[in-house]
């Protein structure tokens, strides 16, 4: 292509292809940027269902302790047991009142502790019952987000299909809108992409900023741009238009 600098018209259209070339990139930015969200969406349904998955783990460690404690408990009841047996047997053989009185006394003490060791037995096993349901309700709601998670990741992974398609579509439209551009512009802009602005073609704005970088544009340059006589360039690097 051959390209006149003292040729206004030229500038001008090249101007045009650069503001095109920056609307196909700041498309391809959008669409990167969707893509990054849908990704973050699907490993955010992933969380939730592990979150799920180690909280049922979390609730059936604290059924095993529940139920390792009311062995424990039955244990003492059994115990406790045996002992009132043993009293009962000794009963017979005592020697004198005071020594069946005593008996008579361990007995008892034995007995209510039985009891009071039956009723923390009954207490553990209400628990775990509250527990189990607890689990239960819990591996429903890991059954509820598990197909939601499906339902959902096929949903965003079409989305980002979708967004595959539009950025092939955009990349093979910017590689026309580079190679249309004079090489020097060309080169100038995509080393302002490379050097991380993403914004290379600024709107040279009617309170005198320049959109990239926000300062004001020196009165000179602006004069320029407005003229629309020679592309210029904002003190940040940046090409400058005015929008139509
Ligand atoms: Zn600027």
């Amino acid at each position: 292509m051959i390209h006149s600098k003292e040729n206004p018209l030229d500038f001008a259209e090249t101007l045009k292809k650069l503001v095109e070339l920056q609307a196909t990139d700041s498309g391809l930015d959008e669409l990167a940027r969707l893509k990054k969200g849908f990704h973050q969406e699907i490993a955010a349904l992933e969380t939730m269902v592990n979150g799920l998955k180690n909280q049922i783990q979390d609730e059936k460690k604290v059924l095993e302790d529940l139920a390792k404690q009311r062995k424990s408990q039955e244990i003492e009841v059994g115990a406790l047991e045996n002992k009132v047996t043993k009293y009962l047997g000794q009963q017979n053989e005592v020697k004198s009142n005071e020594q069946y009185a005593a008996l008579k006394q361990e007995i008892e003490k034995s007995r209510e502790a039985k009891s009071k060791a039956e009723e923390k037995v009954l207490e553990s096993l209400f628990q775990e019952d509250e527990q189990k349901a607890k689990i239960q309700k819990l591996a429903q709601d890991l059954t509820g987000a598990e197909k939601k998670a499906v339902d959902d990741k096929k949903e965003i992974i079409q989305k980002i299909e979708d967004c595959d398609k539009a950025t092939r579509e955009k990349k093979a439209e910017r590689q026309k809108q580079l190679a249309g551009l004079p090489d020097d512009f060309a080169q100038g802009y995509d080393q302002l992409r490379n050097s991380g602005m993403k914004i290379a073609v600024a709107e040279a704005r009617e309170d005198h900023a320049c959109s990239g970088c926000h300062m004001n544009i020196p009165p000179q340059i602006l004069n320029e741009v407005r003229k629309g006589i020679a592309i210029q360039r904002c003190t940040c690097g940046r090409y400058l238009y005015i929008k139509d």
